[in-house]
């Protein structure tokens, strides 16, 4: 940063009197550094040529010949950008970038690049283009950091975040037998993308393995834009739990039953989906709660419902809330059963556990998009990500754009190239401000 940048800082507060010209951080003595946003977001119009779609958006499974192509692209912008990328055991593409101090753990930062089928240009793709940016700007600015980077491009997110587990732990050996959305099995997709299956531990990293975790991506909803936001700070990744309900009553014929003598069992459930939604919306929060699939049985027009399969979904940052939640409705559930004589049962299909956001790393990004003059919201992820896996072994930070309209995972999914390049800006900017930590003797690092 120039002089007059700095006396804006100063003046806008963002430097602690530590900070004071005399013992500035070496980051705050170079010019401010930024990235090429011409050219990241010629790249992410170069990379929307795989698995591009006729509807204008990107079909890009995991483990397809789309998805391997677009890996092979993403490489050659990693040596272009005098990184040394290898792909690990799990099948990501991890590229390092030496440090000053190679004693330091490094800082990874990235996303991926595989996508939903019939999705967009934006997810994932924005957070890993950024991600090769900032080191490839890094370079040509000659900027060394203390710590060693790693851009890291994680396999099969959508899929289910089977990379970025894989280097957690949290992959089972079950799961290697998982059929993916391209008909290959998950260890089969490893072997096509380079990466050995049955060494899977030698990609495994475990708690303070790293000195931290940024990943930049789109918000995928509507907040920021509707707010007006340039940059949202995520708080954490909803926590996540699905349960199968069945609703049992009793199957009689729809002439001759008198109505108050069934027991019906979609009329049951019918009242549970609406508990469902006062009890979520009963309490203030963020928590959301839907029930997204139904089915009657026997299923003809002249039968009373006997069974009713659902399925009920609730999420937010707080793994208590959602327990308190649930129990509500298993409450309501009881009570609607009473009034008409059926049951519910509830089996739990799914859990993911809520993954805060390092405060630390929230502030990094903060004061990163301070200095930019951005302005910012603190919110949560609705959706899972790459870094809730990352959460487990490091202090971890996201960094949301907006989405235009907030639509994602479909071909009209957009961001705009500025905000594209405002986001990794402030990744930049975060990068090198984690970069300070464990500066001073007992920091740790
Ligand atoms: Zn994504």
């Amino acid at each position: 940063m120039n002089r007059r940048e700095f006396s804006a800082a100063l003046a806008a507060g963002l430097l602690s009197s530590r900070q004071s010209l005399g013992s500035a951080p070496a980051f705050w003595l170079r010019s401010s550094p930024s990235v090429n946003g011409e050219r990241l977001n010629r790249h992410l119009t170069e990379i929307s040529r795989f698995g591009a779609n006729p509807q204008g958006g990107v079909t890009r499974l995991a483990y397809s010949d789309a998805d391997r192509d677009a890996r092979e692209y993403v490489l050659g912008l990693m040596r272009d950008a005098r990184l040394s990328p290898t792909i690990d055991a799990a099948g990501n593409i991890i590229a390092s970038r030496a440090g000053s101090n190679a004693a330091l753990k490094p800082i990874l930062f990235g996303s991926h690049i595989d996508s939903v089928p019939e999705g967009g240009n934006y997810d994932g793709n924005v957070g890993s283009l950024a991600a090769i940016e900032v080191a490839q700007s890094l370079g040509e600015q000659g900027i060394t950091t203390r710590h060693p980077l790693q851009v890291v491009i994680w396999q099969n997110e959508e899929g289910g975040l089977y990379g970025s587990r894989a280097v957690s732990g949290q992959l089972t050996a079950e799961e290697l037998q998982n059929v993916s959305r391209s008909g290959k099995t998950i260890a089969d997709g490893i072997k096509f993308l380079g990466g050995d299956p049955q060494r899977l531990a030698e990609a495994r990293r475990t708690k303070g393995d790293i000195a931290g975790y940024l990943e930049l991506h789109i918000e995928q909803g509507g907040t920021l834009e509707r707010e007006h936001l340039d940059i949202g700070i995520v708080e954490g990744i909803v926590g996540i739990k699905q349960w199968e309900v069945t609703v049992t009553g009793f199957a009689n014929h729809a002439g001759t039953t008198p109505m108050d003598q069934r027991h019906d069992a979609l009329l049951a459930a019918a009242r549970f989906v609406e508990a469902v939604n006062r009890v979520v919306t009963s309490v203030p929060g963020r928590q959301v709660g839907t029930v997204g699939r139904m089915q009657a049985f026997p299923g003809a027009p002249n039968v009373i419902p006997g069974q009713v399969v659902c399925t009920l979904e609730l999420r937010d940052l707080d793994a208590a809330k959602i327990d308190a939640l649930y129990s509500r409705i298993s409450a309501e559930a009881t009570r609607i059963g009473g009034e008409n004589g059926t049951t519910f049962a509830f089996h739990m299909l799914h859990e993911n556990v809520p993954a805060p956001s390092d405060p630390r790393v929230r502030q990094l990004i903060a004061e990163s998009a301070k200095a930019l003059g951005l302005t910012t919201k603190v919110m949560p992820s609705g959706a899972g990500h790459d870094a809730q896996a990352m959460a487990t072994l490091g202090p971890m930070g996201m960094i949301f754009i907006p989405s235009v309209a907030g639509i994602s995972h479909s071909p009209r999914e957009f961001s705009k190239p500025n905000d594209i390049v405002n986001g990794a800006n402030v990744l930049m900017g975060a990068l090198m401000r984690m970069d300070e930590w464990g500066q001073r003797a007992g920091d740790g690092g």
